[in-house]
């Protein structure tokens, strides 16, 4: 989605191309960067690529649930919408920017386009700085077509997270060996027991112990712990754990004495002595790095 000023301008440049790709108006003055880029646009859409604006969700919509499609959320800081406001309504009244900023996202929907993007373009520069960025998300477009294998687990072990029971924050795990998924684990109380966000657990549902604390009076199993007792010591040697939330003192216990190489985490989560023993263990621990904007 191309959503200001810029974008018509690049799309003036693009219908610019003839079919043998060549530029069609006089512009000498184009550099290479751009030329170039222009070349890669339009191999991709002899890809069967269509680049085309969305200006509100319901148009979105449709899309969404389609393999093959992105969606491209390119922004401005309010700073530069309020500069193109005067420009295009030769109007400096700054509430009545505000007003007009509010409506149109909340008419549109624009937040949830925004939630739903593939990758984000801050789209603070000038239009030589738009196109480097165009070219950049090109490359990255074609080196992600599908997700990184990297990408692809932690997905699932967020999805897996859904499952939780815990009251106190969801957490997915899921073990993996050559690419293949071995188990997966998610937060809550012991499978006899009644739900953690039912009441079952007493430090849960404590309003007055914070992250990390007491971690040994809580009735859940964690999600790492599931996924390790789904299949023991033999099948978890030397394998990857993927984790939506850095393992605590007691998960990382388990993960070094099963044999887990390598874990991969999304959100960090602070308990005393964890970072020491998994170093200790020679776990190698890498956070996940999601690219979510150029
Ligand atoms: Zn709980
Ligand atoms: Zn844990």
């Amino acid at each position: 989605m191309l959503q200001d000023d810029n974008k018509d301008e690049l799309d003036k440049d693009l219908i610019d191309l003839d079919l043998d790709g060549n530029l069609s108006s006089s512009k000498n003055s184009i550099n290479k960067e751009k030329l170039s880029l222009k070349m890669k646009l339009k191999s991709l859409k002899e890809k069967y690529i269509i680049i085309s604006p969305f200006n509100n969700y319901n148009d979105f919509y449709d899309f969404s649930n389609k393999t093959t499609f992105k969606l491209i959320w390119v922004y401005s800081p309010a700073k530069i919408r309020y500069e193109n406001y005067i420009k295009k309504y030769n109007d400096k009244d700054y509430e009545r920017f505000l007003d007009k900023d509010y409506n149109i996202n909340k008419i549109n929907n624009l937040r949830l386009l925004q939630e739903n993007s593939f990758i984000q373009i801050n789209n603070e520069g000038n239009l030589d700085e738009f196109y480097i960025k165009i070219n950049k998300l090109y490359n990255y477009f074609c080196e992600n077509v599908r997700p990184q294998w990297d990408d692809y687990f932690m997905s699932i072990a967020h999805i897996v997270s859904n499952r939780s029971n815990c009251i106190k924050q969801k957490v997915g795990a899921i073990i993996v060996k050559n690419n293949r998924i071995l188990s997966t684990g998610y937060n809550g109380t012991p499978s006899k027991l009644t739900n953690c966000y039912e009441g079952e657990c007493p430090r849960c549902n404590s309003d007055n112990i914070n992250q990390g604390e007491d971690l040994d009076k809580c009735f859940c199993i964690h999600a790492e712990e599931n996924a390790l007792l789904e299949i023991g010591k033999s099948l978890s040697e030397n394998a990857t754990l993927y984790t939506t939330v850095y393992p605590c003192l007691l998960c990382s216990k388990l993960i070094i004495q099963c044999g887990i190489n390598k874990v991969i985490y999304d959100r960090d989560y602070k308990t005393e002595h964890t970072d020491y023993i998994l170093n200790k263990g020679k776990i190698i621990i890498e956070k996940w790095k999601k690219k979510t904007s150029l």
